[in-house]
């Protein structure tokens, strides 16, 4: 029996114990701002604080990347932790992300730091208009992101932005030239201590008001193999071990990485159904230095998040090749409450399942839904 601590105590952290039982890997998960030590599945508090936390573990995780950096650094003095404190920092500061991609080889938008008001011209100069403003930490699905299109609002954004900068230590914002993509693709993969790789295909992603609504697995030669070298060269600069994420621009063909994300991934979740071997396990494979599982597709399959809702009409439970996953939270508007797994024998069956789906679902709640299943 392996013991593995995830800092966070979230759904990914709940998905990987269900993931884990059958290998005999038992988690607990860490809050880290209460500092309890709970229960994935029950958040029943177990204990008490992180020394106690990391001495009970043979391994330490995390399920997201903005993690206090004291924490971060008791973990990784202890030896234990994966995939390492420079990964999660690349995903917790986009400053730090964009200088690894850079360093890496791989390709991603034009971009400019700005520190202060002179540095908002100068990306103006360097990167152009249409810019994407995004704070350097702390943004999640959209939040702390600027638009700026002509220079008829640039006071107001700034006002804005500079409030931003001032309102936490070591804050920044990273302009970035605005990229015209036709979609948005993601790509999500494991690499254990041995250097082994294995990664998923593709996944189409759909977003809502900059959250993530679904997200369907692909089978693009072409573009896989373009996202596999950029993939491969992020998780060797880091000597990675774990399931990385990379999120792409895709314009015309060519990719673009938009984010990377150090754990498991949104746009992985198909993989519990779809996949021989799902993101959770392959994971907790990667940290416990195990081998890792067949990455393989094993039938066509979506993603459905489920944003403020914490029910559905009993007759999704009953459609076939539909699974619901539950994240056992409590009801919030716009909170990823869930999401259900659609699977069907191949692409033209599994249009057909997420149009049913959507018949059964309401329209306000998954406005995505029906359009993007019409275009499957
Ligand atoms: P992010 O938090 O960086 O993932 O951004 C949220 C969403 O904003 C992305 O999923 C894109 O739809 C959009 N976006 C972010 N950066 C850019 C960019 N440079 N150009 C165009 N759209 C962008």
């Amino acid at each position: 029996m392996k013991h593995v601590l995830v800092l966070g105590a979230g759904q990914l952290a709940r998905m990987m114990s269900l993931a884990g039982a059958p290998l005999n890997i038992k988690i607990s998960a860490f809050d880290v701002h209460s500092e309890n030590i709970v229960h994935p599945l029950t958040l029943e508090v177990l204990g008490q604080g992180l020394e106690q936390a990391i001495s009970q573990a043979d391994v330490i995780t995390a399920e997201f990347e903005h993690i206090p950096l004291d924490v971060l650094a008791v973990c990784e003095a202890s030896g234990k932790f994966l995939p390492s404190t420079d990964a999660i920092k690349a995903g917790g500061d986009r400053r730090i992300e964009k200088a690894l991609l850079d360093n890496a080889g791989v390709k991603n938008a034009k971009y400019a730091v700005i520190n202060e008001r002179n540095g908002l011209d100068a990306a103006i100069a360097s990167v152009g208009l249409p810019m994407v403003l995004k704070s350097a930490l702390g943004g999640y699905d959209g939040k702390g992101q600027w638009r700026l299109k002509t220079l008829d609002n640039l006071e107001q954004i700034w006002t804005e932005m500079a409030q931003c900068i001032a309102d936490s230590n070591n804050q920044a914002i990273v302009a970035e030239e605005f990229v015209p993509f036709q979609r948005e693709v993601s790509l999500v993969g494991a690499r254990n201590q041995h250097g082994d790789i294995a990664i998923y295909p593709l996944a189409e992603n759909v977003h809502t008001d900059g959250v993530l609504t679904l997200s369907t697995a692909i089978d693009e030669p072409e573009l896989q193999a373009q996202a596999t070298q950029m993939f491969t060269a992020v998780a060797e600069s880091l000597d990675y071990v774990g399931v990385l994420a990379l999120e792409f621009f895709d314009v015309n063909g060519q990719l673009l990485v938009n984010e990377i994300a150090p754990r498991v991934h949104n746009s992985g979740h198909w993989t519990q159904q779809g996949a021989d071997t799902c993101q959770f396990e392959n994971h907790l494979r990667a940290v416990c230095n195990m081998p890792l599982g067949s990455t393989d597709a094993v039938r066509a399959t979506s993603m459905v998040n489920i944003l403020g809702e914490d029910s559905v009409p009993d007759a999704v439970y009953a459609l076939a090749g539909c699974h619901v996953h539950w994240y056992g939270k409590e009801k919030r508007a716009g909170r990823k409450m869930g999401h259900i797994n659609v699977s069907a024998a191949n692409q033209r069956d599994l249009k057909a399942t997420l149009i049913q789906l959507a018949d059964l679902l309401d329209e306000s709640a998954y406005p995505a839904l029906r359009p993007a299943a019409k275009t499957l």
